[in-house]
């Protein structure tokens, strides 16, 4: 084992070690233990003075020689692993101004005011302002001043929610339809003619079914002037059906009696989904019924500060939710007020 055997294996180890260095620590380290003070070469070398004397020129000249190399080795590998570590904060740091953004996650208008601001826009069109009513009211506008009588079985303690009041206050109640904004809008425009819809929210005192719920939307629209026939109102309602369910949609009335019309008519219209044909979901009828309406009753008009003698109107009422359901086919009204997410989604 000579002197020049320990350098071809010192060399080759340390190139091993070099290339195993991952970071800087490690090349540190690599450092200290072959080309360091006290690393392999420096303690080969100090052997020299025990080798004979003719050796000694050949072998210190490959000790240099291999002090050379390692040196620069180490110096390649100490640039390579700083780059390396430069390149790897830089794009830890760096934005890529190319990617595409990260959209925030929005949520959408919720189905029933997506049907609200279509059912307002189709009455814009006919020249029809939008209004608002009290949701919490008297008494006397929601039920006495729409001619419903003292007894009608609607004032029931079942059907509506009244506000408790201080003993002497007016009876108060949250709204039961949106029909209060008949009242509302009159006295506000009495003598001039009138042309409103009123969205807003009503609550009924009921046991809460597929079909039924305590709160729900409600549209009233009214129209106050002079020469008012039941004529306008069909031709109304014909424009709506066929701007909200398509070209082709008709319109049908049928006699009923709210307090507050006379004369008072469901309003049905041509089931959208099968043309008139019958189908599930207008039970094979051909029809679907979408809300009440009528010409506004001349106690009404009197209430409103209007004389029956010389002006006459019309008077409507219907649901999103029901409009909502028929075009969507949901089968049951709770999805809407539930905070379910699943169902809400849906209509994006
Ligand atoms: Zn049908």
């Amino acid at each position: 084992m000579t002197v020049i055997d320990d350098l071809a294996t010192l060399e080759h180890e340390a190139a091993e070690a070099l290339e195993a260095a991952a970071d800087l620590s490690g090349l540190a380290e690599w450092k200290s233990t072959y080309i360091g003070k006290s690393g392999s070469l420096t303690r080969l070398s100090r052997g020299l003075g025990a080798l004979p004397a003719d050796q000694r020129p050949e072998v210190g000249r490959r000790v240099n020689a291999l002090r050379e190399q390692l040196e620069a080795a180490f110096e390649a590998a100490e640039a390579r692993l700083k780059r390396a570590a430069q390149d790897a904060e830089l794009s830890a740091d760096c934005i890529d101004v190319t990617m595409p953004g990260r959209p925030p996650a929005l949520g959408h208008i919720h189905l029933t005011n997506q049907v609200i601001q279509q059912v307002q826009e189709i009455f814009a069109e006919m020249g029809f302002q939008i209004g608002e009513s009290p949701e919490v009211e008297l008494d006397e506008y929601n039920f006495s001043l729409l001619n419903f009588a003292d007894d009608h079985p609607a004032r029931d303690m079942q059907d509506t929610f009244y506000v408790e009041m201080p003993e002497g206050s007016p009876s108060v109640l949250l709204r039961t339809h949106t029909s209060n904004a008949q009242i509302h809008a009159m006295r506000r425009h009495a003598p001039n003619p009138i042309r409103v819809l009123v969205p807003g929210k009503c609550y009924r005192n009921e046991q809460v079914t597929v079909r039924s719920e305590m709160q729900f939307f409600q549209f009233e629209f009214l129209a106050v002037g002079r020469n008012i026939t039941m004529g306008d109102l069909k031709g109304t309602l014909a424009y709506f059906a066929e701007r909200m369910y398509g070209p082709g949609t008709k319109v049908r009335l049928r006699p009923s009696f709210f307090p507050f019309t006379e004369p008072s008519a469901e309003m049905d219209v041509s089931c959208f989904l099968c043309d008139g044909k019958g189908c599930r979901i207008c039970k094979h009828a051909g029809w679907l019924e979408i809300g009440g309406c009528g010409m506004v009753h001349p106690n009404v008009l009197r209430n409103g500060g209007y004389d029956p003698e010389h002006f006459s109107g019309f008077a409507g009422g219907f649901g999103p939710e029901r409009i909502a359901m028929l075009k969507y086919g949901i089968d049951d009204i709770r999805g809407f007020y539930g905070g379910s997410i699943d169902f809400v989604e849906q209509f994006g």
